[in-house]
């Protein structure tokens, strides 16, 4: 299914500011909330499309990777577990807790919003940390997009308790402290009057219940240290540095909280022949004196096995020839594919036979043999014109 624009889902420009951002998500979330639209898959299916968009733009580093490289560069290209796809509205109104918590919303929604369900608002939610690996990739690869399985070692949800931390995932009691709410309210005398503030409860940590009975297998964390096989589809296109990110796939939370991101940074593996310039492929061959003089044909590599060209007659070294359409394609599908470019030498022979050398001192003679350069043959980029459609 093709990805719609972030900005379009939302019906913000380009340029909206955080605030605007905030404004558009909260005005979407209310139009397609679930409570409102029960059973109904299709506005489901929007509110998810507007939470992960407001998840990405929200998030400014985010924001500026999907601005250069489209839904790749944050992880939601072809088949990357995107945000919405990986997580139920449930886990999606925790994560975005603070906007929806601080109030704002009408009665209906309060229920949903507020303690409904067994959560608290304010109640505090664990995430667990992002994972970095790297992804080493030829450029055929990267031409056609690759599927990599990876082994992660990484922090995993405790099957025993089922990441509660409880044994049996039932041995924790209501916070004392707090009576579940996860903050503690205290109120302080100063000169300017009585002071109130809210802070996470120092008892729970601001989860709202304590653990009475720890599960033996993972001392109460929830987590454990595993492994997991991921599968990561690494769309066409990419390059060197870039980093794509996989939502949900990195370490797992303490006692059932929301899981990092694995963030994938991208690696060339150097090629054999084929050097790379943004979307061009760039390509050196030499041929024979005598070759470049009377014309002849070349087989190149390319990322799509060989290719054929010809060398007109007459060639000169350091003629650039380009195949189009025959370098990488771009990870924007506004921009078309690069082209391959192969630059011409003449091998100029060394360590000459006595009758090698005869043979050239005669030639060297000739009128046809004495430079006589057209500017043709001297602009640089004049040259660059000759393409070759393939
Ligand atoms: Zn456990
Ligand atoms: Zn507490």
């Amino acid at each position: 299914m093709e990805k719609r624009d972030y900005y379009e889902i939302l019906g913000i420009s380009k340029t909206a500011t955080p605030e605007e951002l905030k404004k558009a998500f909260r005005k979407m979330a209310l139009k397609y909330h679930p409570d409102k639209n029960p059973g109904n898959k299709e506005a489901e299916e929007k509110f998810k499309e507007a939470a992960e968009a407001y998840e990405v733009l929200s998030d400014a580093e985010k924001r500026q990777r999907y601005d250069q490289f489209g839904h790749a560069g944050v992880g939601n290209g072809s088949g990357f577990s995107g945000f919405g796809g990986g997580m139920s509205i449930d886990e999606i109104f925790r994560h975005f807790g603070d906007i929806f918590g601080g109030g704002g919303f009408e009665d209906p929604f309060s229920s949903f919003f507020g303690g409904g369900g067994g959560r608290s608002r304010g109640r505090q939610v664990s995430r667990g940390t992002n994972l970095r690996v790297k992804v080493k990739l030829t450029l055929e690869e990267i031409a056609h997009g690759v599927e990599k399985k990876i082994k992660v070692n990484k922090y995993v949800t405790c099957t025993t308790c089922n990441g509660t931390g409880a044994r049996g995932g039932s041995g924790f009691n209501t916070c004392p402290t707090c009576h579940g709410s996860g903050h503690v309210t205290r109120v302080t005398n100063t000169f300017l009057g009585q002071m109130q503030s809210t802070t996470t409860c120092p008892n729970c940590g601001g989860e709202g219940h304590v653990i009475t009975d720890k599960c033996p297998e993972c001392a109460g964390n929830g987590i454990l240290k595993g492994e997991e096989v991921i599968t990561l589809k690494i769309p066409a296109g990419v390059s060197e540095g870039l980093q794509l990110s996989v939502s949900g796939k990195g370490n797992a939370a303490p006692r059932g909280g929301i899981p990092g991101d694995l963030l994938v940074q991208i690696e060339e593996i150097h090629h054999e022949f084929l050097e790379r310039d943004g979307n061009d492929l760039l390509c050196e061959h030499f041929i024979t004196f005598p070759d470049a003089a009377m014309g002849t044909s070349i087989e190149i590599p390319t990322l799509e096995g060989k290719a054929k060209i010809k060398i007109e007659a007459g060639t000169q070294s350091g003629k650039v020839l380009r195949l189009k359409g025959k370098g990488l394609p771009s990870l924007n599908s506004w921009e078309g594919k690069g082209d391959l470019l192969i630059k011409i030498h003449v091998w100029t022979p060394k360590n000459l036979t006595k009758e090698e050398k005869s043979i050239l001192e005669k030639l060297s003679k000739s009128p046809g043999f004495q430079p006589n350069p057209t500017s043709k043959d001297r602009n640089f980029f004049s040259r660059m014109k000759d393409i070759f459609e393939q």
